[in-house]
Formats: C-alpha cells, structure tokens, sequence
C-alpha cells in the first residue's frame, strides 16, 4: 500500500459509485469516491429515480381528486394545485436522501473527494488539482442525456427542457410536447398530464415503450390514450424554434413525408441517455470506448487494463438504478477477491406511471426466438383487490419454456406492478418454473395473485377468469 492513497478510488457516487464505495469499505478496503456533484445519489438521487417518483407520488393523489377516482369511493373533494408545496416535498426527498449517502460515507469511512476526476495514468486520478494512486479504480460515471439534433435545450428558460426542467417547472404547462414515447417521457408526461396540461408524445417508432413485451406496449399505448396523452407514433423532431414563451416543432413522418408544425408551451426531450465518458481522460489510462460510447467490460467488470473496472449506466446493459447498485456490490466483491456476480438475465424493469407497468426476463417475442413456449396471461380486472380498488386495467403474462415450465419472462400491468415484479424476479434467479408459482400461497386478497393465476394460466387453469 506504500505508494497508493488508497485501495478502491471510485469515480461518480450515483447508485453504482455509492454503493460500490461502501461495500469495499466494509469489505475492510480503504476507499475514497471523487464526486463532482454538490451532493452525493448521482442521477438517481438528485435528477432521476427519487425526484421523478415524488411528483409522480404527488400527482397521482392529485389525479384521483381531480377525476372523481375519490369521489367514486366516497370522497368528495375539489383538489387546488399548490405547485410550490408540491415541489417543496421534492426537494424534501432529494436532500434527506442525499444526506443519508454523506452519513453512510462518514460511517463506512468512505472519503468523498469533492470535484471532478480525471485519469493521469492507469493507476491515478486527479480530483480538484490532487493526485490520488489507487491499486483499484472503478469507473461509475453514468449517463446523461442523449441531445437531439435541432432541438436545443434551456432548462433556464423552460420551454425546451430535458428530464432534470421538466422536473421543476413553475407552472403546470398549456400544452407539453414530450418527445420519446419510453420511460423518461411517459413517467413525467404522465405527471404534468394529471396536473393539468395537454400533453403529446411524439415517438420515432410503430409503438412505445421499446424493448418491452408487445401486448404490454399494446395495452400501455391503450391506456394512456384513455387517461388523454395523445401519441404521434412513425413520427420524428427535425428542429424546435422557440419564439417568445412557446416552441414550434417540426415533425415528420419516420419513413420521409410531409411535415408538420406543432406548437408547445414546454417541449421535453427524452429521446434516451448516453454514458458519461468526456474529460475523464481515459486515454490516459489507455482505455477506449465501443461504438456506443460505452465501457466494455468482462463478466467481474474488469476492464481491458488490469486495476480499472467499470459499472452502471457507463457500461453496457440497461440503464436502470438497481442494475447500477447490484454491480457495484459485485465489483467491490470481485475486488476484494470475492465473487461477485449480478445476473443479467434477470434484472427487472418497471415504468411507474399509473397503472405501472413492469417486466422482468424475455419477452414473448424473444422468447418464442429461442424455442417453443408456453403463455399464461391473467386480467387484472379478475383480481378482488384491483377490483375492489377501482383498477380495473392491466394484466399479468407469464411465459414459460414449453418442456420445462421454467419461467422465462414475466410481464405485468397493474397500479402495483413494480412491487409485484419481485416475486417474479425472485423466482425465476431460482430457476422457477410456472407450476412453482402456481403452488405458492399468495395472501388474500392482494394483487400478486394475479401472478399466481398467471402461473395457473399456463397450464390453462386459472381460477377467476
Ligand atoms: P449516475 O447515477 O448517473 O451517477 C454518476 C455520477 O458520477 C454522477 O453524480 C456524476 O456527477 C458523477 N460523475 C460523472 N463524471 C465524473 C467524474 N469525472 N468525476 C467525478 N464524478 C463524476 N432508474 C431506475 O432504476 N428506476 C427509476 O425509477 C429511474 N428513474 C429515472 C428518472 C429519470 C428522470 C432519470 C434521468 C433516470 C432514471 N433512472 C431510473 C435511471 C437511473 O437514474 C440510472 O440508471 C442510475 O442513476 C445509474 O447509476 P450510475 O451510478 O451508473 O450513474
Ligand atoms: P428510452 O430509451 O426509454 O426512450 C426513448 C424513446 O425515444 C424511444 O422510444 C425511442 O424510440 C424514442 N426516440 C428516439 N429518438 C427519437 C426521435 N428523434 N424522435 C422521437 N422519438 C425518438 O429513453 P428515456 O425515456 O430518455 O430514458 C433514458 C433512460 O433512463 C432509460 O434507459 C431508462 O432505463 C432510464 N429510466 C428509467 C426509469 C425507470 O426505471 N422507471 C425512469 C426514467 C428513466
């Protein structure tokens, strides 16, 4: 140790660097965590996962006043919007939670090292004009927003915003146009819808939601349509012009055609994110990014230079906070010496509009590619709970391989899905198959045994349907 600062130097303390940062430090390495950001979470805790959920949170209860969903259950009520307050709870998630990373630091004795890192060798960084050696160096930079050509963005000035504006908005808007019909779009489309604005998604592809099973796409552009988002689907931004307080867009067909003018009041460009890899000197280190941008990485996440590892939204794979989080435990283990493993078959994903919409493992279009499978698909509408709730939309699918009933993928739309897909995920890292499933008792009355009459469906016998 004699010539290093430290064993385990972390760049980016979003939920790859964080948690990588505490695990080495428990795992009795000395670590230390360059973060340029004022306050520690990364995206997810300061511009992401938390923000996003507080004022999806906040305007659902406002929704259900606003569109009689209370009324229907006794509830009289005439909501009036307090934006201020309602951003106010916001700021209020975002600190104590980024506050507790600083206090999980100071108790791991993690050393924050405040100020953007930049390699100077394969074994050294600089952060805020210091040098620091470290035997490990673990790139968790992240992502940010992919940029569109045309279409410039001023969080500033509010009508051009990305998803960090689109967050903050001081005035619930006349008309949003959201730009990208995937989960960053639909999620705060969805926020400002039920606050009151028109909102229209603009989306390059036949349908939304890219990568999800195609009856969940289906059903999803279904059910938005319904709660008032109208959708351009085949359709393209070529250019945005903001005159005065609005912006007038361009848009075209996907396949070449005429074009057409919109106009909006806030336009939100949420066409993806691309990993964070600009000023940090990687050639230094002699590393080199792939067509994507991205870090590649072996299974341990070990990069092609001995000592430099890479997780999270910087590598491939989906960009999602708990992928992030359960790769750096496994890279601090893998460091230590440990086996550290995350499996990528296995990571669920889950859009937390309402109802919220989740997945985990192959879809059937995939999983029909590798071989012959079996369906189960269960209606929420034949769920008591959803029922008795007033939920009446979304559905569960299981899908199982046809020899060997092992659970291959499942997909679920339901106000309580992201919570429902755990079970799914739990079972299927055990190898699960639907009749496994099917047998498990499930409490009464809730709406993961919708899950269970999906298993029960596979083999054409679910109860309540
Ligand atoms: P990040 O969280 O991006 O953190 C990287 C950190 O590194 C940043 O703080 C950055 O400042 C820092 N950094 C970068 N370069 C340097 C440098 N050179 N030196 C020092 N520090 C540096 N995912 C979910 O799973 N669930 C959700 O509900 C969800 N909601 C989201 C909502 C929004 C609006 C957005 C934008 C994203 C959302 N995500 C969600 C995605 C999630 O935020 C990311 O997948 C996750 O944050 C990735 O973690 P990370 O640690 O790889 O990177
Ligand atoms: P996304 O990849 O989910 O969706 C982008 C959409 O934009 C796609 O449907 C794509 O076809 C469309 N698109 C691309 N170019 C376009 C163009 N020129 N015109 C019209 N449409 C275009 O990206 P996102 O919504 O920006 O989210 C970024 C990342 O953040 C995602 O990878 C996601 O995993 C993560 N995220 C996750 C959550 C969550 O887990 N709940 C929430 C927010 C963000």
């Amino acid at each position: 140790m004699a010539d290093y600062d430290y064993d385990v130097l972390v760049i980016g303390a979003g939920p790859g660097g964080y948690v990588a940062a505490i695990r080495a430090a428990q795992l009795g390495l000395k670590t230390a965590c360059a973060e340029g950001r004022e306050t520690l979470g990364g995206t997810c805790l300061n511009v992401g996962c938390i923000p996003s959920k507080a004022m999806l949170h906040a305007s659902e209860y406002y929704d259900a006043a606003a569109n009689g969903a209370m009324a229907k259950m006794g509830i009289d009520v005439t909501p009036k919007l307090n934006l201020p307050a309602m951003h106010g709870q916001r700021i209020d998630a975002v600190k104590g939670l980024t506050g507790g990373i600083e206090f999980l630091f100071k108790k791991n004795k993690v050393d924050w090292l405040k100020g953007y890192a930049q390699f100077t060798g394969k074994d050294s960084v600089e952060v805020a004009g210091k040098e620091y050696r470290a035997k490990n160096i673990v790139i968790a930079t992240g992502s940010s927003v992919t940029p569109l050509p045309g279409v410039a963005v001023d969080n500033d000035k509010q009508v051009i915003v990305d998803s960090t504006g689109a967050l903050e908005l001081a005035k619930v808007p006349g008309h949003m146009v959201v730009i990208g019909g995937g989960v960053i779009g639909l999620e705060l489309g969805s926020v400002w819808r039920r606050l009151g604005a028109k909102v229209t998604c603009v989306e390059f592809l036949d349908q939304i939601l890219p990568g999800m099973d195609a009856d969940v796409r289906k059903d999803a552009n279904r059910i938005f349509k319904k709660q008032g988002i109208e959708f351009k689907l085949k359709t393209k931004v070529t250019k945005a012009e903001v005159k005065g307080k609005k912006a007038v867009l361009t848009l075209e067909p996907a396949a070449g055609g005429d074009a057409e003018t919109l106009e909006a009041d806030v336009v939100l460009v949420s066409i993806g994110r691309r990993p964070n890899t600009e000023g940090l000197g990687l050639d230094k280190a002699g590393l080199a990014v792939n067509a994507r941008g991205q870090i590649e990485t072996d299974h341990d996440f070990s990069t092609q230079v001995p000592g430099i590892w890479a997780i999270g939204d910087v590598i491939p794979g989906p960009m999602l906070a708990h992928k992030a989080e359960d790769e750096g435990i496994a890279v601090a283990e893998n460091i230590a010496g440990l086996t550290g493993i995350v499996n990528h078959d296995v990571i669920p994903s889950v859009v937390y509009t309402m109802p919220e919409i989740a997945g985990v493992g192959l879809t059937e279009e995939q999983a029909k590619e590798k071989g012959e499978v079996k369906v189960g698909k269960f209606p929420m509408a034949g769920n008591s709970r959803a029922k008795t709730n007033h939920e009446p939309d979304g559905f569960v699918k299981v899908i199982a391989d046809a020899k060997s009933d092992r659970v291959l993928g499942v997909w679920c739309i339901a106000s309580v899905a992201g919570t429902m897909i755990a079970q799914a995920a739990q079972a299927m890292e055990f190898g699960a198959t639907s009749e496994d499933i099917a047998y498990t008792c499930h409490a009464h009355p809730t709406h993961s045994e919708a899950v269970k009459e999906a298993a029960m469906a596979v083999t054409g016998k679910p109860i309540h349907i």
